[in-house]
């Protein structure tokens, strides 16, 4: 029998939420066979669509759809230099794609082709935040009463906001945050949460590379006592030296990876066990093939999982991701952004979650689709991102 070949690649861009979207949709030989891919990297969604159409589309047409491995392997160095996150998303787009296919063509969902369910749904966490801690608290009880029992505390978004009232005379616009008020205001927050919120709700925190190394190792000490399920991105990924010095000072267990591109940012830190969650993005690092060897890496290691899963994965990426939950034996817990309405209709599929948990649909493939001519209602736009602009008190560019 001939073999089923790669006959078009097309990128599809939507914004109907607030982040701009790339879903990739690889059209086979087989009339009416086609699969889909998230390639989401919603700050440089112009570079992404162009690595595709250019560079990876023409490499890929009239290829065989059933070799995954061997796509993804040359796809990683065909550009010789090695990916990074505009080529990892363009890969992964193609990926997930092809896992969709050859789940269609199995007549089986994808986690049935990774090895089978270790558990029937994935637990969730959502974010809760707000002004004060009170306001926190009371997010965070509307979140218990519905049956989540994740759930990530914030206090004014990441590092706290109105943080720039002494800049000096000058000083540019900006995302202004201060490390050191945000460190002192999240601790009192957290502590507020769990006296009131009893010990049996799971809390989590993300500290989003906002301080200092060395503040860092003191926020992870500090928080220890409070018991949080993670705390996320506690560095950033230039200062990963220094998580040898959380382990050395507190038993806080540690989550990192969003901003990882390539697979051996992270291969040494689970070597040396000093995270405790893997939290890639997976279009990121390439797609569900990169996600799977890394989980399962993580795995000989004690470490699990907890994919990206903000607004900026598309329901494509999220379907990926719940596949990936379902079946790893170290999986910990999903991220989760509650999806409106209006994104169930453009993505028929998309991961539905009940009481906290997330639930697949077991339809053949990932078991989501995309309604092309409603996503085309809701075309991206070219703002310029402001969030990612920010600034310490004194004015200095500082890193989002
Ligand atoms: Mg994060």
């Amino acid at each position: 029998m001939a073999p089923i070949t790669i006959k078009d690649i097309q990128v599809i861009l939507t914004q109907p939420w607030h982040s701009r979207l790339i879903v990739v949709k690889v059209i086979t030989s087989e009339p009416g066979l086609y699969g889909l891919g998230c390639a989401t990297f919603t700050q440089r969604w112009h570079a992404v669509e162009a690595a595709i159409e250019g560079h990876l589309k023409p490499f890929l047409i009239g290829r065989d759809v059933s070799r995954i491995e061997d796509i993804w392997q040359l796809g990683m160095v065909h550009g010789y230099w090695r990916n990074g996150p505009v080529l990892g998303n363009a890969l992964s787009g193609v990926d997930i794609a092809l896992w969709d296919i050859k789940g269609k063509l199995a007549n089986m969902p994808v986690y049935q082709l990774l090895g089978g369910k270790c558990r029937e749904a994935a637990n969730v966490y959502v974010h809760a935040d707000g002004r004060d801690p009170q306001e926190v608290i009371e997010n965070a009880q509307r979140f218990m009463e519905q049956g989540y029992r994740f759930i990530r505390v914030q206090m004014g978004g990441y590092g706290g906001k109105n943080a720039g009232k002494t800049r000096p005379e000058g000083a540019l616009d900006g995302a202004y945050y201060d490390p050191r008020a945000y460190m002192r205001n999240m601790l009192k927050m957290i502590e507020a949460v769990r006296v009131t919120l009893g010990d049996e709700i799971e809390l989590l925190h993300d500290i989003h590379e906002r301080l200092i190394p060395i503040d860092a190792v003191g926020f992870a000490k500090a928080v220890e006592q409070f018991k949080l399920y993670f705390l996320e991105d506690a560095l950033a990924p230039e200062d990963i030296a220094w998580f040898e010095h959380i382990r050395q000072q507190c038993s806080t267990p540690i989550a990192m990876g969003e901003l990882f591109n390539n697979p051996h940012e992270w291969r040494s830190m689970i070597e040396r066990r000093l995270i405790d969650f893997l939290r890639m993005h997976i279009s990121q690092m390439g797609g569900l093939t990169p996600a799977r060897n890394a989980a399962i890496h993580a795995n000989f290691y004690g470490i699990r999982t907890a994919w990206h899963g903000p607004g900026d994965v598309s329901p494509v990426g999220h379907a990926a991701n719940l596949h990936l939950d379902l079946w790893a034996p170290n999986f910990g817990v999903q991220e989760w952004c509650r999806f409106p309405e209006l994104v169930y209709e453009i993505f028929p599929g998309t991961p539905e979650v009940r009481n906290g948990y997330m639930y697949p649909n077991d339809r053949p493939g990932l078991g989501i689709d995309i309604n092309e001519k409603l996503a085309a209602k809701y075309p991206c736009t070219d703002e310029i991102e402001q969030w990612t602009q920010t600034r310490l008190p004194d004015g200095s560019p500082a890193r989002p």
